[in-house]
Parts: structure tokens; C-alpha cells; sequence
């Protein structure tokens, strides 16, 4: 069923406590945690506890929780004192996906390239 746990994904397993992760923020609807291969200074990661594949999946099925995910973004950039950051949304394999689990990156701490590569 949509937004069901996925025994194949890895940030379902994050989730639900089988994969440890550096969590810093938690919701009844989201969790924050330390991406393992940081690109920035500070670079996060805030995922839907819902499975869906990406964050135009999540938006469609559950806009109250893209809310959320977009809300915690901003208290996780509040929380490591960013006021300026970057929220990326990869989406398919062609823009860098690999797991297919919506999630938002946070990135700052450094300076940002415009336009990314
Ligand atoms: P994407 O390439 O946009 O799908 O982003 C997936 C992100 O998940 C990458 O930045 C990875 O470094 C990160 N990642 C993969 N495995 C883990 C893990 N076990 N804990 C935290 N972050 C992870
Ligand atoms: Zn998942």
C-alpha cells in the first residue's frame, strides 16, 4: 500500500530502528539524521516515515507531510545555525538518485555554487 514500509529500502530500515543513523530531529511525520558521506559542512538529511519514492510522490499522495519534511528542514538549518542553506530534491537516477525513499538534503556551512553542477 502506498506509503507502507518497503523491506528493500534502506531508509525505511532507518526508520524503523534495523539501520543506526546519527538522528538529530524527529516528528510523528519525519526524521532528521547525518547523511554518511557529507558534501558540506552541515548536510542532513529529513526523510517522510512514509515510503514514497520521491518528494513529488510524497506530495501528491500526503501534502501535509511534504509540509513537514519542508517545516523541518528549516528547524534542522535553525538548529546548526544556518541562515543560508541549500534544500536539494534529487529525483531519477539521471539527477543522482540512489535511494528511492523521498528525502531532502540540507546542505550549508560553505559557500554554494549557483547553478550546482
Ligand atoms: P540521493 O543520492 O539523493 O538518493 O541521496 C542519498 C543520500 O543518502 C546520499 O547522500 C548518501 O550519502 C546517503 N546515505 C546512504 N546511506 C546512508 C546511511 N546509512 N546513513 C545516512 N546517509 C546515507
Ligand atoms: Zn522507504
Amino acid at each position: 500500500m502506498a506509503g507502507e514500509p518497503q523491506d528493500d529500502c534502506l531508509f525505511c530500515k532507518i526508520v524503523g530502528g534495523q539501520i543506526p543513523a546519527t538522528i538529530i530531529r524527529e516528528t510523528d511525520t519525519t526524521v532528521a539524521f547525518r547523511d554518511i558521506n557529507p558534501q558540506a559542512p552541515t548536510h542532513i538529511l529529513v526523510i517522510p516515515k512514509a515510503h514514497y519514492a520521491n518528494a513529488a510522490e510524497l506530495a501528491a499522495a500526503e501534502p501535509q507531510i511534504a509540509a513537514d519534511v519542508l517545516r523541518e528542514s528549516q528547524a534542522v538549518a535553525d538548529e546548526e545555525h544556518l541562515d543560508s542553506y541549500r534544500i536539494v530534491f534529487n529525483t531519477g537516477a539521471g539527477a543522482g538518485q540512489t535511494v528511492f525513499h523521498a528525502h531532502a538534503h540540507i546542505l550549508g556551512g560553505r559557500g554554494l555554487q549557483w547553478p550546482p553542477g
